[in-house]
């Protein structure tokens, strides 16, 4: 499964990769999110600003797509260990 090499973090990952389009004062720092399920699958995904196109493309190919610890903010995920 996925997992964040600073803090250990393997249930939640972010996206920087699509873009946060949300018209509001205090955007998402993140556009999409997902929860993972202990056998590393996509449990849920949050949708903070991807639109579902972006949202689909994630979802097949997590590993090209969630890129970053939203817990400390890291950008050191190991996908494969
Ligand atoms: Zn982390």
């Amino acid at each position: 499964m996925p997992h964040c090499t600073n803090c250990g973090n393997t249930k939640t990952l972010a996206s920087t990769l699509v873009p946060v389009n949300t018209p509001t004062a205090n955007p998402p720092p993140y556009g999409l999110l997902a929860n993972f399920d202990e056998d590393g699958s996509i449990d849920t995904m949050e949708c903070q600003g991807a639109d579902l196109d972006d949202a689909q493309k994630a979802f097949e190919r997590p590993e090209l797509y969630f890129n970053a610890c939203p817990v400390c903010g890291s950008c050191d995920i190991l996908w494969h260990v």
